[in-house]
């Protein structure tokens, strides 16, 4: 037999193990490839994005261990911990741990179920690859931050916050939603909407900000991640105009889905905005930048101009975003700060070269707006006290987050949307938000809502230490990082490291 070509080889090896089904019929075989209305005429005109054979896949992803877990060894072994910039840093890795590792395991379990339910050989391949990559996802993640563990509080039981503490069911119910759906939505939701339109604001921001802060491990991890990432965003944008180049009838099917996933999916990336701008010592570029460089200028200027070929328009609520960027970051942290009492993360006052970097960056807004809220909390603090919140606030039924949000061109009214369904009234922070409901009322009626579930009694009892035992925070989990266990450790540490260098 002649020698394959690296084509030939790579559809044997792939796609032509696939086999037509002599005695069930197809209905029966692919039972959720039809409800949602998508038509796909010709499985095969799939293009392959990996080109991945499993063992060359193995051999390349065993590579990407070894060299990661040599790091993680030499970074515990020389207690590189005590070289990052600050143990206030670590609050965004742990943010990091409890919000979106379970969210690579979820998507680890559902790339499995599209392995399984996508009809054409193609397809199936590259979601065992990227559950695959997944699950090695969540593994590697938790691997590397659980050497803060040993030293640092909040990175214990982040599996159990992420399914109990009020501000995780904000990212939570945002993949309960898309594991939820139907395998076309949710490879729009997922592989398109999250990971090809927001992945670089999602990644990139707290890969850079762990190597600006020393986080060797955090670091080596997003590299090794890296090139996986990639190769999901071209299935995602591969599987979308696969899905409009197969019926027309799928345009406005597939519109629907983006403008109510950009929305979804942009309300998520509310957490990674307070991150970039609040809690990182060293600081990267501010949100409204990397907001303005990853999706205003690749995804809005450079991504949907191709996409009106296919009668595809920009994100329905876009505007908005893109009007909120000037805001998001500082309505989201002052939020964090307000309720940290009951957080897997300390927050504090940003000191005065923070305020200055934020109102460099913010020149339009943070002087009027914000900054006298950070100088009315250290008032607080000089007087002995710390601002805390008291009670709890209203959420927005679709996207769980905490009715903060301002009405489109006035920064200081808090935008209240709601709808009636079935005699009951929902309260929505946003069109946005308000419009996913009134799509779907039935699936988020359903929503499991972190306050309702307090005032009903589910959470561990009526008062505030109950509900905070009930989430499995200790001491030093939450609350102001000056003074916190972080804090008086490492001050503690560093005055031991100087002391012992004084001594040679
Ligand atoms: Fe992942
Ligand atoms: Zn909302």
């Amino acid at each position: 037999m002649p020698k394959l070509s690296m084509k030939q080889r790579y559809s044997v090896l792939t796609r032509d193990l696939d086999w037509e089904p002599s005695y069930v019929d197809e209905e029966e075989l692919f039972p959720h490839a039809t409800f949602e209305g998508i038509k796909i005429h010709d499985w095969s005109k799939w293009e392959d994005p990996f080109r991945l054979t499993v063992d060359s896949y193995y051999k390349y992803q065993a590579e990407k261990d070894r060299r990661l877990y040599a790091v993680l060894d030499s970074f515990a072994q020389s207690q590189g911990h005590l070289s990052l910039s600050d143990a206030s840093y670590l609050n965004a890795m742990k943010l990091f741990l409890q919000g979106v590792t379970p969210l690579e395991y979820q998507a680890h379990r559902h790339f499995a179920y599209l392995g399984r339910h996508l009809k054409g050989g193609g397809p199936r391949f590259a979601a065992i690859c990227q559950s695959i990559d997944e699950l090695r996802h969540a593994q590697t993640e938790i691997h590397t931050l659980s050497g803060y563990n040993k030293h640092y509080s909040g990175f214990h039981g982040f599996s159990r916050m992420h399914d109990r503490v009020w501000y995780l069911s904000v990212p939570k119910s945002f993949f309960d939603d898309a594991v939820s759906a139907g395998p076309f939505e949710f490879l729009t939701a997922i592989s398109f909407s999250f990971e090809y339109l927001l992945t670089n604001l999602l990644f990139v921001p707290f890969m850079s900000g762990a190597s600006f802060n020393g986080d060797l491990p955090t670091m080596t991890f997003g590299f090794s991640a890296q090139s996986d990432e990639s190769r999901h965003m071209t299935l995602g944008l591969e599987s979308i105009k696969f899905m409009l180049e197969q019926d027309e009838g799928n345009v406005p099917i597939v519109q629907d889905w983006i403008d109510k996933w950009f929305w979804r999916s942009y309300r998520v990336t509310a957490l990674v905005a307070s991150m970039m701008d609040y809690q990182l010592p060293r600081r990267v570029m501010s949100w409204k930048e990397a907001f303005e460089l990853y999706f205003e200028q690749q995804m809005l200027e450079g991504l949907f101009p191709d996409l009106s070929y296919y009668g595809i328009n920009p994100p329905r609520h876009v505007q908005q975003a893109v009007d909120e960027k000037d805001l998001l970051s500082h309505q989201v942290y002052w939020t964090l700060f307000s309720f940290g009492f009951a957080a897997g993360f300390t927050t504090s006052i940003p000191h005065d070269d923070h305020l200055e970097w934020l109102s460099a960056n913010y020149p339009d807004t943070f002087d009027n707006l914000y900054r006298p809220q950070w100088e009315k909390a250290r008032r607080i603090r000089e007087g002995g006290g710390r601002f805390f919140f008291q009670g709890l606030p209203q959420l927005c039924q679709t996207c769980q987050i905490p009715m903060i949000f301002t009405e489109p061109g006035s920064p200081t009214v808090i935008a209240q949307r709601w709808s009636e369904h079935r005699g009951e009234k929902f309260n929505f922070c946003s069109d946005g938000c308000k419009w996913i409901f009134d799509r779907e009322p039935e699936k988020y009626v359903q929503a499991w809502m972190p306050v309702h579930q307090i005032y009903q009694g589910n959470c561990g009892g009526p008062t505030v230490p109950e509900v905070l035992a009930w989430y499995g925070l200790e001491e030093g989990d939450g609350g102001e990082y000056e003074g916190s266990v972080d804090q008086r450790n490492w001050q503690h540490w560093h005055e031991a490291q100087l002391s012992e260098v004084a001594s040679r």
